[in-house]
């Protein structure tokens, strides 16, 4: 860990005086409870770039085939299993011990909320991987139900209202997101003190905007990442290094 005493010590007050903290937290935050993430050293597309496919609304619209694999992925997913870590339930702590205002996250895991964080403050910017919508009426079921059809042997299960094509409420590329999540999420940024940016490559829009709009209004940013990012050159403070040691480390401060 690349954080010295007087450094965790300064984070740790500004974590504390700030009067609206938001946090962005990315896929990184996850790899410690056996998620791995999209770019990292260890990422699924870093090691297959193909699999970026499935995560693709286009492609998954218009191939059956792809459809498939994407069901059979989801089978076999770590999200059913995972449980948070000291990088999540620092983030807890964050909001009990200080002015935690919003936590955006990127992840579609639900682990912030499984390690207890407040879920009216948890805005999932990219949907959840725990619901399947219909792609053409929008209905929302529990994917658990739907994985007991793929498992039943329906490899690419319709919408039981309409037929339609179903698929994990996550926003794809290029899919919109729910403008009230975007909305909500910006406003946060322009309004809030600190923003903490934690485990993410910053390289996805919107959520990557979120840095230069709280950077813009005057608030603090503070990037905790393994690997540099390209945001990292307007941040007060870069911490690299495990997100369960450092996290624990300046919120305990
Ligand atoms: P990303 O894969 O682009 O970047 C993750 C970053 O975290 C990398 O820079 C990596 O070096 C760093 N990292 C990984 N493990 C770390 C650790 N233990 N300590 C410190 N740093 C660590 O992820 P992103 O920026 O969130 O964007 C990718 C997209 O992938 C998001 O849209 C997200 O929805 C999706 N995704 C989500 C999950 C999840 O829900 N857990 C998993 C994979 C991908």
């Amino acid at each position: 860990m690349v954080l010295v005493e007087d450094q965790r010590e300064t984070i740790a007050s500004w974590l504390r005086d700030a009067d609206r903290i938001v946090a962005l937290t990315g896929a990184g935050i996850s790899t410690e409870s056996g998620i791995p993430d999209f770019r990292g050293p260890e990422g699924v597309w870093t090691k297959n770039p193909a699999a970026e496919k499935t995560a693709t609304l286009q492609h998954y619209v218009g191939d059956p085939e792809v459809r498939r694999q994407a069901w059979q992925n989801r089978l076999v997913a770590p999200y059913w299993t995972s449980e948070p870590n000291a990088g999540h339930r620092a983030l807890v702590d964050l909001e009990h011990e200080a002015c935690l205002d919003t936590l955006v996250t990127q992840n579609i895991d639900g682990l912030h909320q499984a390690a207890g964080q407040d879920p009216a403050l948890v805005v999932e910017i990219h949907g959840t991987m725990h619901e399947v919508t219909c792609m053409a009426c929008g209905d929302r079921t529990p994917m658990e139900a739907t994985l007991d059809r793929v498992r039943a042997g329906e490899d690419d299960p319709p919408c039981l209202l309409c037929r339609g094509i179903l698929k994990s409420a996550t926003i794809s590329f290029g899919q919109n997101l729910v403008v009230d999540d975007l909305v909500r999420s910006e406003r946060a940024a322009r309004d809030c003190d600190l923003l903490l940016a934690v485990g993410s490559s910053l390289a996805v829009y919107p959520a990557a905007g979120l840095l230069p709009l709280a950077a813009r209004a005057g608030a603090e940013i503070v990037i905790v990442n393994g690997e540099p990012t390209g945001f990292d050159p307007v941040a007060d403070a870069v911490i690299r290094g495990p997100i369960s040691e450092v996290l624990p480390h300046i919120v305990g401060g």
